[in-house]
């Protein structure tokens, strides 16, 4: 295999098809079945650590695993809460470029927020990691490694709780997975796939977040994994989204909506809309009004509205709306038949909730 590309973090075993591994296997002067085992204990047993493949014969486990595992994060400091039941990595990659991730779980299921870009370009003014602008795209396996880590820290019971499993993936951590489609879409074929050839997760519980970039979004219906979408709106109408969502003087809401619509009709998966409902800005009874109408005017039963209260950041003069607020617009849009759930900000005070992870270091 190539060594480092110029620029590009090393390729690595979680960055090949099922027909590249074996390939790279050969080159190496190994039997193909070897990338099968390869690929067992990376996906079934969440390690590259060649001490723990015993079934390759010594010589040749440090050879394959020095060369097709090579260390893409260093994991430079953990944040804890909620009884050390959220966990917020900060990782280091190999040009120390840094993302975040935060694992959260829950009595009944697991979830991991991954980071698909370093830094973002899509300068939301109310988002930590939108004031950092773009650093750059994450490789698929940069994407891969932070998943493999939540899913080994579960399953060797790290989390309290007990040993368990990885239910849930969202792509909600920094960067905007759709301006990084090529490998996202690698992540979420390799996220499927059955084991030894992927992690075996199942499409509907991973979901996709963007900030409505039309035609990926038309791209990824088409695909024929029917992941979940979710579209940040933030606001029903243009001169405010605008403003809170700068890309939508390109991709404006009716066209974002009617996108998220076809979505639905391609893949049958209900769209969730994420509002951070931020005070005197965007939470106006009449807003809520208009977002259940345009909603409604594209049918009925495709979508369903995930308001969030704004995770102030730093710097940043907006607030959370008020909770009378907040309930007379969650009340607004059910009264349009529009299903409608609050969001939970877990790990606000480890920075880690939405919009919140900046890859800050520790204080000097
Ligand atoms: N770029 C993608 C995914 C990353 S952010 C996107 O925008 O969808 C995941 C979600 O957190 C988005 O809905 C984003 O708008 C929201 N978010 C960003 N900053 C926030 C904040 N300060 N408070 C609450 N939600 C926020």
């Amino acid at each position: 295999m190539a060594p480092r590309r110029r620029g590009k973090p090393p390729r690595h075993f979680a960055d090949l098809t099922a027909a590249e591994r074996v390939a790279s296997v050969e080159a190496m002067g190994e039997k193909a079945f070897r990338a099968k085992q390869l690929a067992t204990h990376y996906f079934t047993h969440f390690t590259s650590d060649p001490e723990q493949m015993t079934d390759l014969p010594a010589a040749t486990r440090a050879e394959l695993a020095t060369t097709l595992f090579p260390s893409l994060l260093r994991a430079t400091r953990t944040l804890t809460a909620d009884g050390g039941t959220t966990v917020k990595t900060l990782w280091h990659l190999f040009d120390e470029a840094r993302v975040e991730s935060v694992l959260m779980r829950y009595p009944h299921r697991s979830t991991l927020c991954v980071s698909s870009q370093a830094g973002c370009g899509m300068a939301c003014p109310f988002c930590a990691t939108g004031q950092l602008g773009l650093t750059r795209n994450l490789s698929t396996a940069e994407i891969l490694e932070q998943v493999r880590a939540a899913m080994r820290s579960l399953a060797e019971g790290e989390i309290p709780g007990g040993p368990t499993r990885l239910n849930n993936l969202v792509f909600m951590g920094m960067g905007e997975p759709m301006a990084n489609y090529k490998a996202v879409i690698e992540v979420v074929r390799t996220l499927v796939a059955e084991p030894p050839s992927g992690f075996g997760m199942s499409a509907r519980n991973i979901t996709v977040s963007t900030v409505g970039l039309v035609p990926a979004m038309r791209k990824l219906a088409d695909e024929g994994i029917p992941v979940t979408l979710a579209l940040s709106l933030h606001a029903p109408d243009d001169d405010l989204r605008s403003e809170l969502v700068p890309i939508n003087t390109r991709f404006g809401v009716d066209e974002a909506l009617d996108a998220a619509r076809a979505y639905f009709d391609a893949t049958g998966r209900r769209v969730s809309i994420e509002y951070a409902l931020i005070k005197d800005m965007n939470d106006h009874a009449w807003r809520a009004d208009l977002l259940g109408k345009k909603l409604n005017a594209r049918g009925r039963g495709w979508v369903h509205v995930n308001p969030i209260p704004l995770n102030p950041t730093p710097g940043s003069i907006w607030t959370a709306s008020e909770r009378s607020v907040e309930d007379e617009f969650v009340a607004r849009l059910r009264g349009h038949g529009i299903p409608t759930t609050i969001r939970d900000t877990r790990g606000s005070d480890i920075d880690g909730a939405c919009g919140q992870l900046a890859a800050e270091e520790e204080d000097e």
